[in-house]
């Protein structure tokens, strides 16, 4: 039972290890298939060059040689049809006097003559003249058989109709003819051109073909090699430097000037994005040293006055509130840095979908403004305020609430002496109405205009904010209002203020 057992075990032990190396060579094979299938572009323009060239003197090669036989073939054919008649109408003529009458002489002097072979033949098929054909021997032309021969001579006559007829034998051109030597009993004349010749020649156009096929398949091989390395030399170069880049250098340069538009185009936009790589790497690597300096000093005043109540004024209450308010605060500061940066790389991301429906924008600016009264009463800011009703929009209310908050901060944050800030909500055209925030501080450098929306962060703070900013604000701004789609802008004047703005197109009211 046990040995039973054993043996299954191994035979399914044996099933597997089959399956197992089938299972190899199937992905062996799917490599090799990927290779090929990715062959490098030297090796695709090599083949496809060194095919083109050989197909073409193949094609060429072959249609001359057929052209050449088909030429050849006809000038025999004619020339056949010509002679065949001359030496028809001397046969009616019968031997001259130089020959004594004698058919066999007459007829060896015609073939020579003419170049051909010349026969009469009867209709069984004999050879009738030349007796002894070509020289005294009987070796000569006069032992050819002639019976099938005749059967076809005889039916070409036949079917043709004529005095005399022309075809294509076997392996030689005929011109025969019908004659009468001696009364009625008919005899045939046979002018045969034979066609080893044309054989010959070729048979050695082909080899020649194939020759020249071989050079050109080494030439092309050679020119192909070169004109694909020199095209794709600064491909190979390019894919280096482009894992060089990826690899983190940033001073890589990808040239492709002396290679045709295509290769420059291409080291160009590769130039573009290793430019753009250094910069978002540049601005990635401030951010986190901002980010943690900001996360730094907040936790540092905290532990401080942890430490302050802990040691100073944990009894004296009043003391110990004022203490315990900083680090309420700092916790506060650092909470909403989080919370931008969160968001931040949520609506980068594009992770967190825009949830649009129309939006009273006129009734929405108000209510966002009140946020901001405190400042109002507290702090002495004035809000010039011009809101035209009935103002809607498509967006999504908490996202574009969150970038016109930061917007109308930013004013407050940055407005001159007279702390006001002017805001406004109006029509600019058939369909279309402008938020704006103006200041009246010290405005923005001209060089900084188009900078200040990608700072991802500000490194120093200049000085103390009515309202907290993180220095992620105009970074989350421009993401939501690109998200949305929407036209915006900041125009500044320096020393007199700067405005920011957003167009919105008009929106029927909602249902
Ligand atoms: P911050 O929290 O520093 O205000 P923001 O992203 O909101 O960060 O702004 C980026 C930078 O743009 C600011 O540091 C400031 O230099 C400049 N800036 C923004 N708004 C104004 C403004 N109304 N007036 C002058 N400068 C501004």
């Amino acid at each position: 039972m046990e040995n039973k057992d054993n043996k299954t075990e191994k035979a399914e032990a044996r099933e597997q290890k089959k399956l197992q190396k089938r299972a190899e060579r199937a992905a062996k094979r799917r490599e090799f298939r990927r290779r090929q299938s990715s062959a490098s572009i030297y090796f695709l323009l090599w083949a496809a060059f060194s095919a083109i060239s050989l197909i073409i003197v193949l094609l060429f090669g072959f249609a001359q040689r057929m052209v050449m036989i088909q030429t050849y073939e006809g000038t025999i054919a004619r020339r056949l049809h010509d002679e065949g008649k001359e030496i028809q109408e001397a046969i009616i003529d019968r031997p001259p006097e130089e020959f004594n009458g004698s058919w066999s002489a007459y007829l060896n002097f015609l073939s020579g003559y003419y170049g051909v072979d010349v026969y009469i033949i009867s209709p069984e098929g004999e050879v009738v003249f030349p007796r002894n054909p070509g020289t005294e021997s009987e070796n000569g032309r006069g032992q050819r058989d002639f019976s099938k021969e005749v059967e076809k001579l005889i039916a070409e006559l036949e079917a043709q109709n004529s005095g005399f007829v022309i075809y294509d034998g076997d392996g030689e051109y005929v011109y025969g003819a019908e004659v009468h030597l001696y009364g009625d009993s008919p005899l045939y004349l046979y002018v045969a051109q034979p066609l080893d010749l044309l054989q010959t020649v070729s048979n050695q156009m082909t080899v020649r073909i194939v020759f020249i096929a071989i050079f050109v398949f080494i030439l092309s091989f050679a020119v192909s090699s070169a004109i694909s390395g020199w095209l794709t030399k600064p491909i190979s170069e390019m894919t280096k430097k482009a894992h060089q880049l990826a690899g983190g250098d940033f001073d890589v340069d990808f040239h492709g000037s002396q290679y045709g538009t295509e290769l420059i185009e291409l080291a160009d936009s590769l130039n573009y994005a290793r430019d753009e790589l250094s910069k978002a790497d540049k601005m990635q690597k401030e951010l986190i040293a901002n980010v943690s300096h900001d996360f730094k000093t907040p936790l540092t005043m905290i532990k401080a006055y942890a430490s302050m109540i802990q040691e100073i004024s944990g009894e004296i209450a009043e003391k110990r509130n004022k203490h315990a308010q900083v680090i309420v605060d700092e916790a506060d500061r650092l909470t909403s840095l989080v919370n931008d940066l969160l968001d931040l790389s949520k609506i980068r991301s594009g992770l967190s979908e825009l949830q649009t429906g129309t939006i009273d924008m006129s009734a929405y600016t108000q209510e966002l403004l009140e946020r901001f009264a405190y400042l109002r009463e507290t702090q002495g800011y004035r809000f010039i305020v011009e809101i035209e009703d009935g103002l809607y929009a498509l967006a999504d209310k908490v996202k574009i609430g969150q970038a016109l908050y930061n917007l109308i901060g930013n004013a407050v944050n940055y407005t001159g002496e007279d702390k006001t800030v002017y805001v406004s909500l109006k029509r600019t055209g058939e369909d279309v109405f402008r938020f704006a925030v103006r200041d009246t501080g010290a405005g923005i450098k001209n060089e900084e205009l188009a900078t200040i929306w990608d700072r991802y962060y500000r490194s120093t703070e200049t000085h103390k904010r009515p309202v907290k900013g993180t220095g992620l604000g105009l970074s989350i701004v421009k993401v939501v209002l690109e998200r949305h789609g929407l036209h915006f802008g900041v125009e500044s004047e320096q020393g007199k203020g700067s405005v920011f703005f957003v167009d919105f197109p008009l929106e029927k009211e909602a249902e």
